[in-house]
């Protein structure tokens, strides 16, 4: 089993997936990360590689495993133009014009910085690593974040059509907003879960939650692995954080480490990947090209979202788009997403002319989702817009065979909750006597079996239990067909707590330290 980990930079390694590479890493998968630049623009790339690869150590990824794309770092306010949208060759601002990798490496092309080089270079490395899980950046504020997001979704889209064998899974991760400015809450009583990002215009990822894919209630929370759930800089993702001694933000370990890893996943079994797709008039392939949103300029802040949808022509009288399959296809659920500012009142779907629903397109591009009694083969599909007022379209069609991906890769697991958090060696109050406790499911949908030492369940309600704290250490202990989890509840004393408290603020001298220093 392979995974690919997309960064922009040295040090997004750890924001995109950090505690996942050591988890896949430790459980065989095989982990590559691949830098789209090599982080040149304030220091040298010889400098980023030696801390990344040093970062990638302690997070047991090999030397051989890092691949280096050898784009430039940070072209915007350069007065060039991105590699993004460099249609002739374009210099970096550490004066580069092709790609390079750091000292003892090999690129992974050496290629002139275009954007159709960047678009074969990085499709060429997905297409020859095959990699079963992919995981890369997602939309934030930086141009290069942005450039590799938007350029891995139209290589994939890319891939999708011309090999129906290959249907990764992907997850992307917003670097930012879910990891390195996320609340610095590192230094708590018991590691935090992953918030919800700050809203507004000025945020990071320009308050995309609940937008498109990212409905924060379908995020996917991966666990920690065991060594990373302590609130201390003890915790291997901060240790890989404190490495990258050129960028001084040791500070950010406090934010990027969290009591779980979250992801937005990208559906690549789609059926509309493998379909021939026509319209009345517009251009169809914008509701089928895995690209959910797309920006008038790369380096615009705040972004204009724009050039992402199907529209058809005001004067279009059908304004209908049209998937047709040479053999039948199964479908389950179907996912639309329209434009971030218009919505479509009535939008009629006709599977093979036998089914038709009518549904509205949400606005704010927001999910409309249409799950079928049960799975159906079709040959055709027909969306068509009944009601003529319409702004902006529709971003991405989805048709799904199955409501969760059945060829999930990545194993199934239960994770024990406590007020929706991750919880592990979990330390309470000796005081309290009871606690509720609850289950995160990751495709598990099986009876689940709940084990207590220590402890009596005074009420169960589905996954949620109720339990009756008898001793100082309980432990619980949660068991379905193929998966489990194990957790200790500890009632400690102030005392216990005011300890905590003091180490931590060792911590926090020890960092102004490091920073100070380096
Ligand atoms: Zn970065």
């Amino acid at each position: 089993m392979r995974a690919l980990v997309l960064a922009p930079h040295p040090d997004d390694e750890i924001n995109v997936a950090g505690s996942t590479i050591i988890r896949l890493i430790r459980s065989g998968v095989e982990v590559f990360v691949a830098y789209s630049t090599n982080g040149d623009f304030n220091k040298a790339a010889d400098v980023r590689a030696d801390e990344a690869i040093r970062s990638l150590n302690v997070l047991g990824v090999d030397r051989d495993h890092i691949i280096w794309l050898g784009y430039g770092d940070t072209f915007n306010g350069t007065g060039r133009p991105h590699v993004f949208c460099a249609q002739a060759p374009t210099r970096s601002p550490a004066g580069h014009v092709e790609t390079y990798a750091p000292h003892g490496f090999e690129p992974w092309r050496r290629s002139p910085y275009t954007r159709e080089n960047f678009f074969a270079d990085l499709q060429s490395l997905i297409v020859e690593l095959r990699a079963d899980m992919i995981f890369c950046v997602d939309f934030d504020f930086h141009a290069d974040h942005r450039a590799l997001s938007l350029m891995f979704d139209r290589v994939i889209a890319s891939i999708l059509r011309r090999d129906p064998s290959y249907r990764p899974e992907v997850f992307k991760r917003f670097a930012y907003s879910t990891a390195f400015t996320a609340p610095q809450d590192l230094h708590s009583r018991n590691l935090l879960s992953t918030v919800r990002p700050a809203l507004g215009l000025e945020a990071y990822d320009f308050d995309l939650i609940d937008k498109f894919n990212y409905v924060w209630a379908d995020r996917i929370r991966f666990p920690m692995p065991l060594d990373c759930r302590e609130p201390s800089i003890d915790n291997p993702i901060a240790r890989a954080v404190f490495v990258h001694r050129s960028q001084r933000i040791q500070r950010n370990a406090l934010a990027i480490v969290n009591a779980d890893e979250i992801f937005f996943e990208r559906r690549t079994d789609s059926i509309t990947f493998s379909a021939r797709v026509t319209a009345s008039s517009g251009d169809p392939s914008k509701a089928c090209d895995f690209q959910m949103l797309n920006v008038r300029d790369i380096n615009e802040s705040p972004p204009t979202f724009a050039d992402y949808c199907w529209t058809p022509t005001p004067d279009d009288p059908d304004r209908r788009l049209i998937f047709e399959w040479k053999a039948p296809q199964r479908v389950e659920r179907i996912k639309i997403y329209g434009s971030l500012d218009g919505s479509i009142d009535k939008l009629r779907i006709s599977l093979d002319n036998i089914t038709s629903i009518d549904c509205r397109v949400e606005r704010g591009g927001r999910p409309t989702v249409i799950d079928l009694p049960q799975p159906i083969s079709i040959l055709r599909a027909e969306f068509s817009i009944v009601d003529p007022i319409v702004e902006g379209g529709i971003g991405e069609i989805e048709m799904l065979p199955s409501k969760e991906r059945a060829d999930h890769v990545m194993p199934p697991f239960i994770k024990i909750i406590a007020d929706d958090e991750f919880i592990y060696d979990y330390k309470i109050p000796s005081t309290i006597e009871r606690i509720e406790i609850g289950i995160c499911r990751f495709h598990f949908d099986g009876e689940i079996n709940f084990d207590v030492d220590g402890g009596t369940i005074t009420q169960r309600d589905g996954d949620r239990i109720t339990l009756k704290l008898d001793a100082a250490e309980i432990k619980v202990r949660a068991v379905g067909d193929g998966v489990s989890d194990e957790i200790m509840i500890r009632r400690v004393s102030p005392i216990y707590f005011w300890r905590l408290r003091f180490k931590q603020m060792l911590e926090r001298i020890y960092i102004h330290w490091l920073r100070k220093k380096f």
